[in-house]
C-alpha cells in the first residue's frame, strides 16, 4: 500500500496536503502534537476523497516520541511502504533578536529543523531500499530572505532549505527527490492576528494565499512527473521578492 506521511497534518497547509494526497490515491498518515479533533476531521476529508488513513500523533521536535511512535508504525506495517514524507509541522514565536528568549529560539529550532531530521532519517531507509521516494520540505519566504523578528523561524527555515539541497545529492541515485515549498503569507491560524489589510499590499497578487495553493504545488513535486526535479525550492508566494 503506497502511504503519504503527513507532519502538521491537523490543519492548515498541512491539512490541504493530505487532501490533495488523498486525490492522487495515497493512504494518509497524518501527524500532528495535540490537536486531535482537528486531525479527526482531516482524516475525514481525506476519506471524502476515497482514501483512507490513520493518525500519527507525535512531536516531531521530540526525538524519542518520533522514534517510538514512528519507528514502531514502520515496524509494525512493512505492507505499507512511505512513498511521500511531506515535512510541514512548524511553528513561529516571533520576537526582535535582544528580546529572544532561549525557549522561544530552541523551540522554533527543534520543531522546524530538528523535526525535520528526526523524521526523515526514519523515513529514507524503507526508500532507499524500495528505490523510490519523493521528499517535500515546507519552508518559508522567512528562510530564503530572512524577516525581522524571525531570526529563529529564519535561521530554522534556511538550515531546512540547506538539508534539502545537501540531501538531495546523497539520494539523486536512489531514484529520491528532495525540495522544498516556500510559502508566503497563507491564511491559516499561523497568520491569524496579522494585518492582512496592511500585509496584502507588500504581496503583488494583493491577497494572501489559501492552503490549497500550497498543496498543488507538493502534489506536483509528489507525482512521477517530477522525478527529475531535486534540490529546488518552489515559491508560493504571490509574487513575493525571494
Ligand atoms: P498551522 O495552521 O499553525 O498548523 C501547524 C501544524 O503543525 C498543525 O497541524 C500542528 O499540530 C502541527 N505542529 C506544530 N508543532 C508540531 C510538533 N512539534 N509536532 C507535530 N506537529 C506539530 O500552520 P500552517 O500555516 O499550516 O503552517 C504549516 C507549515 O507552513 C509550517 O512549517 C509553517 O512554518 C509553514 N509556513 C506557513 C506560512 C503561512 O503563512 N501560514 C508561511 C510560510 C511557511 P496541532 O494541530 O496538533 O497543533
Amino acid at each position: 500500500m503506497k502511504c503519504a506521511l503527513v507532519t502538521g497534518g491537523s490543519r492548515g497547509i498541512g491539512r490541504a496536503i493530505c487532501v490533495e494526497l488523498a486525490r492522487q490515491g495515497y493512504y494518509l498518515l497524518i501527524n500532528y502534537k495535540s490537536n486531535q479533533t482537528e486531525a479527526e476531521q482531516t482524516l475525514n476529508l481525506v476519506q471524502m476523497e476515497g482514501e483512507s488513513g490513520e493518525l500519527l500523533p507525535f512531536d516531531v521536535a521530540d526525538k524519542e516520541a518520533t522514534r517510538q511512535v514512528l519507528g514502531t508504525w514502520l515496524t509494525n506495517n512493512t505492507d505499507k511502504t512511505i512513498e511521500v514524507l511531506v515535512n510541514n509541522a512548524g511553528i513561529r514565536n516571533d520576537a526582535l533578536f535582544g528580546w529572544m528568549e532561549d525557549e522561544q529560539w530552541s523551540s522554533v529550532v527543534d520543531t522546524n529543523l530538528n523535526g525535520f531530521f528526526y523524521t526523515t532519517r526514519l523515513v529514507l531507509g524503507q526508500m532507499q531500499e524500495k528505490r523510490y521516494g519523493r521528499i517535500i520540505n515546507v519552508v518559508s519566504l522567512s528562510g530564503l530572505k530572512g524577516l525581522p523578528g524571525q531570526t529563529n523561524y529564519s535561521a530554522a527555515k534556511a538550515g531546512v532549505i540547506g538539508a534539502t539541497k545537501a540531501l538531495a545529492q546523497e539520494v539523486a541515485r536512489s531514484g529520491i527527490t528532495v525540495n522544498a515549498i516556500a510559502p508566503g503569507f497563507i491564511k491559516t491560524d499561523m497568520t491569524e492576528g496579522m494585518d492582512e489589510k496592511e500585509l496584502r499590499n507588500l504581496v503583488p497578487a494583493r491577497r494572501f494565499g489559501k492552503p490549497e495553493e500550497v498543496a498543488y504545488a507538493v502534489a506536483f513535486l509528489a507525482s512521477d512527473k517530477a522525478a527529475y526535479i531535486t534540490g529546488q525550492v518552489l515559491s508560493v508566494n504571490g509574487g513575493l521578492y525571494s
